[in-house]
């Protein structure tokens, strides 16, 4: 009989993994991209795959990696649903939470998120921009083609550590990627 750990023992284990190898996570993330062989479409099936699996074990709100460190991109369309939300003018929101990097990409000022309350809760959720509910986007079409995205999540977030991990299993059963 196959004892099942609680969820809460299963998400430890895969954070600390993360943690232990996230020095190491962009040369792992590295060598799934160096397949020639894996068709585009064969590899977001896999990716898809594997981003159910692990996000039905981690769990996101005792981690909020992402919130505490990077900065989503804020769209127009953001500032008018957030703004709204918090009563504010669009400007006012702009000129508050925002700011514009020297390509004209806008996100937000601070890490961690100013939005980011007491036991990880997002107190904007109903309405968080666009990029955090995207966020990690290893469920997205053109996974391949997002070698720079992924190399960099792969350090930021556990999940994609993991999810990449996972690629690197199916691709070359034969390799312990630990
Ligand atoms: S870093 Fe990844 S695992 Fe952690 S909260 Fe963000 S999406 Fe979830
Ligand atoms: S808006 Fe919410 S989900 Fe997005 S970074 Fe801030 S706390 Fe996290």
């Amino acid at each position: 009989m196959e004892i099942q750990k609680p969820q809460n023992l299963l998400h430890q284990g895969l954070f600390d993994e993360w943690e232990k190898n996230r020095s190491n996570a962009k040369k792992l993330a590295e060598s799934i991209f160096e397949e020639k062989g894996l068709h585009s479409a064969s590899m977001d099936q896999m990716a898809g795959k594997a981003h159910q699996n692990i996000f039905e074990v981690i769990d996101c709100m005792s981690c909020a990696n992402c919130c505490k460190t990077t900065p989503p991109i804020i769209l127009p369309a953001d500032i008018k649903k957030i703004g709204s939300f918090l009563k504010i003018s669009p400007n006012q929101f702009r000129m508050k939470f925002t700011l514009t990097d020297v390509d004209g990409e806008m996100s937000f000022k601070k890490v961690p998120c100013v939005f980011l309350g007491e036991n990880n809760l997002c107190q904007i959720y109903e309405v968080r921009p666009a990029a955090c509910r995207e966020y990690p986007h290893t469920d997205a079409p053109g996974f391949r083609h997002k070698k720079k995205l992924h190399l960099a999540n792969a350090g930021i977030c556990p999940a994609v550590y993991h999810i990449i991990k996972n690629i690197l299993k199916e691709i070359s059963p034969s390799i312990d990627p630990a």
